[in-house]
């Protein structure tokens, strides 16, 4: 079998000067968002005696496919180091909505005990507890130490990238996958081409891969510039994920939208060409277009609602400490990190970020601006003013749940827009 793959997908280590999707040079700049740390990089106390790397975070948008990307890669094995913080089976509506996926996709695409499933970026094995609880075999790839603890709860994986090698590997012990599934891990991939190869290998003719990731369209019109950090090497739009995937014997044959991470965006992709195209694909090409997304003008208005979003989130954290009032942070989520570097907040101006007391980040400090990583029992037993949700896309939870540990401060939403809530409101 024929496994190359273009060149450009493999995205190189630093300065990328043409799109990471198409090879287009035609690049545009939407946002210089300055140099900045790695978002998930948090420091010890001892760290903070040394120094801190920074690396150019810039947003660029590409005329030919649409896509969005940064036009600086930081090496994998920086980004992924081996401690990488995130576990996702810390969020109660994160578990339950891997199961939903692993249900929906059992039943669309008629999965039994026969069937093999693939998780790339596997993480701690949440969504293939969903498959493996209806007997279907499942095998994880997860390239940090949280594959350990994945192992440890029954969930084979294996703690590597996944790329063709990987992909061998699991075919010779395995067999072939009927579908393949990754979860907010295409978006980061600098081995691309590696990657979808290795689908290509592993999957069984009319198998299918699925991906889920943060969704373009939902991005501009949400000005969530905070979804831009490291290891986001690009931000698809349908069309781009289109563009990708003709440049390989994968068909995009149905898209859905939801709301994680602000606004997502599930593509299936088909091994060949011969299961039929949703009217779903279709649909949102046109809504793509209709609401800009080919247009630089789209991108220089959203770059202006997020420099109005950042003057009037500083000038209310200013006055407010100005009138003595106390304002703190809530969840240290990576998006976090490049919206308080691109503000220019520090823990003078904000003293903490509070965390749920199972958080691997407590004890730690935000990169960049040092803020410290706090238990949130915090918040409850010091009842600041204002607490600023920085995970704002799961604001309603977290608003309710605060409220009813206790605690009696207002909220303030810093995006899609600038907004108080009040804690009565709640
Ligand atoms: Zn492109």
């Amino acid at each position: 079998m024929n496994l190359s793959y273009p060149k450009h997908h493999l995205v190189k280590t630093g300065h990328i000067s043409a799109c990471q999707v198409c090879n287009s040079d035609k690049l545009h700049t939407i946002l210089d968002l300055g140099h900045q740390p790695l978002c998930d990089t948090l420091l010890t106390k001892a760290m903070l005696n040394e120094p801190e790397k920074s690396y150019p975070l810039r947003m660029i948008w590409c005329e030919n496919c649409t896509g969005v990307q940064i036009d600086y890669c930081v090496d994998g094995s920086e980004v992924y180091h081996p401690n990488y913080p995130y576990k996702s089976g810390v969020t109660k509506e994160l578990v339950e909505y891997q199961v939903k996926i692993a249900e929906s996709l059992i039943k669309k695409y008629n999965l039994n005990p026969n069937d093999l499933v693939v998780d790339v970026g596997s993480n701690d094995g949440t969504l293939l507890s969903g498959f493996k609880g209806t007997g279907i075999k499942t095998v994880g790839v997860e390239p940090t130490n949280i594959a350990k603890l994945a192992n440890a709860s029954g969930i084979e994986t294996i703690q590597s990238f996944f790329d063709i090698k990987t992909s061998e590997a699991i075919k010779q012990k395995h067999g072939q996958a009927s579908l393949m599934v990754t979860t907010n891990t295409f978006a980061h991939m600098q081995t691309l081409g590696e990657v979808i190869m290795g689908a290509y290998n592993l999957l069984k003719d009319g198998g299918v891969f699925i991906s889920e990731t943060h969704y373009l369209l939902d991005v501009i019109r949400g000005g969530q510039f905070d979804t831009v950090y490291h290891e986001h090497l690009r931000t698809y739009s349908l069309k781009s994920l289109v563009a990708l995937f003709d440049q390989y014997d994968f068909t995009v044959t149905d898209v859905e939208r939801g709301d994680r991470y602000g606004g997502n965006i599930r593509v299936h992709v088909t091994k060949g060409k011969d299961r039929p195209v949703s009217a779903e694909v279709g649909k949102l090409l046109k809504l793509e277009e209709e609401s800009g997304l080919g247009k630089i003008e789209t991108y220089k208005k959203f770059a202006q609602r997020v420099r109005d979003a950042r003057v009037n989130f500083m000038d209310f954290l200013i006055s407010t400490k100005k009138s003595g009032k106390r304002i703190v942070g809530n969840s240290c989520p990576g998006r976090s990190s490049t919206l308080l570097n691109y503000y220019g907040v520090d823990s003078e101006l904000l003293p903490y970020l509070a965390e749920q007391p199972a958080s691997l980040k407590l004890g730690m400090y935000l990169p960049g601006k040092h803020i410290p990583v706090v238990n949130n029992q915090r918040l409850i037993d010091e009842q600041p003013d204002f607490v600023v949700l920085l995970a704002w896309h799961y604001a309603k939870p977290i608003m309710e749940q605060l409220k009813a540990r206790g605690l009696k401060s207002n909220f303030i939403v810093p995006l899609p827009d600038f907004k108080i809530v009040k804690n009565s409101e709640v």
